[in-house]
């Protein structure tokens, strides 16, 4: 089988690397990627990241490094801020940040004092760890308030939002989710930190694509801080990215270093500016609008296999299928590990207000970006719900899982990774 990039070196030095190499290629390829956070890379991304570029020590920013021999990283390093400010229209760009977390940690370092209060979606209601997991560290030096989605219409209700704020006076409030389906009013957001005196974070790591095409609203204008990952729906290598005002420049570029990294990765610097050139092409918009389209396919075909989807729909790209009602016995953990055996990859996920651990969950995560990025389309994603539905039908016996198996692959085998 092919591989993205040359490969030649590994297979004629390290067979166990290149083992695990080659398996990990197979799987991708015969597998259906539903991780609502994953994607596949272009060739280019896989070049950058796979360069000399990683060879390089860099520590500081353009212009003012502290080693020699910089010329190139300067130039990659203001391409991927020039590129980026240009796709979301931002004052200013940090893009050393080794991963989403890393970003996060370095607005609360730039914008709170340990023990001030940040005010952030539940976690067990699809917000992130990096939002106040008790053992992460934003759980361990902040103190945490949670608002969480209404029970009725499982989505956000801004009018808790608003009394949490007003009765917590949080220093920092934060937007955007890991796992929420709907679209997020991030001016809203805006509205309410400025009444308390807070300053809003908007974290687009999941739908940082969506905003980069125009497809979901952007909270560039009115928050201080967007944070984002850059391997998500934005399809670019692993890694992180702050954006915010100019007032905040000099102190958000002083907390990432020297305030909480060392050298940046120069090799996914180098990708990431690849990853924001092929954004700004017209076919990233078109490839976003097939993420929505087939998101929204998806849902509706497993709605009427009688799946109950958290809020009804969508309105991103990924939704969470609520087992119970269907399935009151199957858990996330069967129905993931089910569906894995079938070749279709998902994650177990707590739906708002499950009974069951985190470990169990009632929930699945389902997202589309990965498959799309396959050329996949809403054909396709009838054919996956029914699959879908017929393995968590099986109640995991052989039979079923097998024979879906073998048709996953022959989709597969149609739709090359890129
Ligand atoms: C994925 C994600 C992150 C960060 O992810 P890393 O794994 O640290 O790169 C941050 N915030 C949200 C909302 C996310 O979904």
């Amino acid at each position: 089988m092919s591989t993205a990039v040359d490969t030649s070196a590994i297979e004629s030095t390290d067979s166990k690397v290149w083992d695990i190499l080659q398996a990990e290629q197979t799987r991708q390829h015969q597998t259906i990627e539903l991780i609502a956070s994953e994607n596949h890379v272009s060739q280019a991304v896989m070049e950058a990241t796979g360069s000399v570029f990683t060879n390089k020590y860099a520590e500081g920013y353009p212009g003012r490094r502290y080693y020699g021999g910089c010329v190139n990283m300067d130039a990659a390093e203001d391409l991927a801020r020039d590129r980026a400010k240009e796709l979301f229209k931002c004052e200013h760009v940090n893009v050393q940040p080794h991963s989403g977390s890393q970003a996060n940690a370095a607005v609360y370092f730039a914008a709170l004092k340990p023990g001030d209060t940040i005010l952030s979606l539940d976690l067990a209601h699809g917000g992130h760890l990096s939002h106040g997991l008790k053992v992460n560290m934003s759980g361990m030096l902040y103190n945490i308030v949670s608002y969480g989605v209404d029970r009725k219409t499982e989505q956000v209700d801004f009018a808790e939002i608003r009394r949490l704020a007003q009765e917590n006076k949080p220093k920092l409030i934060i937007s955007g989710a890991s796992a929420y389906p709907r679209t997020i009013d991030f001016d809203t957001f805006s509205e309410i930190a400025d009444e308390v005196g807070a300053a809003h974070m908007a974290d687009i790591a999941h739908i940082a694509g969506l905003v980069a095409a125009g497809l979901h609203p952007s909270p560039v204008p009115t928050a201080a801080f967007v944070t984002t990952t850059t391997h998500k729906t934005l399809r670019g290598p692993r890694g992180g990215m702050i954006m915010c005002k100019e007032d905040w420049k000099t102190k958000i570029d002083s907390r990432i270093f020297p305030g909480s990294q060392g050298g940046p990765l120069m090799h996914a610097i180098l990708g990431k500016a690849v990853a924001f050139g092929e954004a700004l092409k017209p076919e990233f918009k078109t490839y976003q609008q097939q993420i929505l389209d087939n998101a929204k396919a998806l849902a509706d075909e497993l709605t009427t296999c009688g799946n109950r989807i958290v809020s009804g729909g969508t309105d991103n790209h990924l939704m969470l299928v609520d087992l119970r009602p269907q399935y009151p016995d199957v858990t996330g953990k069967d129905a993931e590990a089910w569906l894995e055996q079938a070749g279709i990859i998902t994650n177990k996920n707590m739906i708002p207000f499950d009974e069951r651990k985190p470990t169990l969950t009632s929930g699945l995560r389902i997202g589309t970006p990965a498959l799309t990025t396959r050329g996949m389309k809403q054909d396709d994603m009838k054919t996956i719900a029914r699959w879908i539905d017929r393995v968590l039908q099986s109640q995991g016996k052989g039979d079923a899982i097998f024979a879906v198996r073998s048709e996953v692959i022959a989709l597969c085998d149609q739709h090359p990774m890129p």
